[in-house]
């Protein structure tokens, strides 16, 4: 791990569970339908813990689909889901989704998205504390505390009590990356969170992510930056088409596609 990149020492960033390599989340034969377009036509993904995912593919692949059916914020038609710990749920058989299904998987992780959907009216603390306070009934003493040595861990301690339209778009997405974290999840995901960014406020976020991956955390990340992609994930799962066309480690996916519709995706990108 590289964890001193970011200045101060201590484990405030670091996950909840140790990293090993059991299975933290499997989904299987995931589809989704909108308005007569299947968007997911069965997709299997398995994440073990201390894994880093990258989900990437052409626009309107279902990669943020998949994403947001992890953390119950859309629910697949058909397939199973299980973030290890928690319940099976099989969304053919549970229509409609139980809420407390929804919820289970909405607090084991957490979303980055791609505008940081601060709220503008809160300081960064408040945006920071809001959901461990409110969510996860933590003392708003306790919360302050950790959001406090978040926000240091990523260069941000002297913004405590800024508003979200006094930062740069970085730092925001930064804030943005530390309000996750707050929530302790077992799993960070990430939708495309630099996308929306200026070119050179880009590296300040990409380095924060590469931080907490080498800490452990386990973390699926959409992203349409490949050269990022191939040195921070330790799988890279091709999406095409609402299907997985092909996966595996970095450094032969990017190098050595098997399928053709990797090699022409790569092909218009690298
Ligand atoms: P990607 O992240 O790969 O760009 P998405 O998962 O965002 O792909 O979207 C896949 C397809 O699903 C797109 O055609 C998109 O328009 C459609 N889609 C996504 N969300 C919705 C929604 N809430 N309602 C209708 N169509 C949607």
């Amino acid at each position: 791990a590289s964890g001193d990149a970011l200045g101060a020492s201590g484990d405030a960033l670091a996950p909840q569970s140790a990293p090993d390599d059991s299975v933290l989340v499997r989904a299987r034969g995931i589809r989704k339908t909108f308005g007569g377009n299947e968007v997911l036509r069965g997709v299997d993904l398995e994440v073990r813990r201390g894994e880093v995912v990258a989900l990437i593919g052409p626009s309107g692949s279902g990669k943020t689909t998949v994403l947001r059916s992890l953390n119950g914020l859309e629910t697949p038609d058909a397939g199973e889901l299980e973030i290890v710990g928690g319940p099976r749920i099989d969304f053919a058989a549970q229509r409609p989704l139980p809420k407390a299904a929804r919820y289970a998987l909405r607090d084991r992780s957490a979303m980055v998205f791609q505008h940081h959907n601060l709220f503008p009216h809160m300081t960064v603390l408040q945006n920071v504390i809001e959901g461990p306070v409110q969510v996860r009934r933590m003392p708003r003493a306790d919360a302050t505390a950790h959001a406090e040595a978040l926000l240091a861990r990523v260069g941000l301690a002297e913004k405590r009590d800024a508003y979200p339209f006094e930062l740069s778009g970085g730092q925001q997405q930064r804030v943005g990356i530390v309000r996750a974290l707050a929530l302790e999840p077992d799993l960070l995901l990430f939708d495309e969170p630099t996308s929306a960014l200026d070119p050179e406020l880009v590296g300040e976020v990409l380095r924060v992510i590469k931080e907490l991956a080498d800490e452990g955390w386990t973390m699926v990340i959409v992203t349409h930056e490949l050269a990022f992609a191939r040195q921070v994930a330790d799988e890279v799962v091709f999406l095409d088409g609402g299907v997985i066309v092909e996966r595996g480690a970095p450094a032969t996916l990017f190098t050595a596609p098997r399928e053709e519709r990797t090699r022409r995706f790569l092909d218009r990108l690298l």
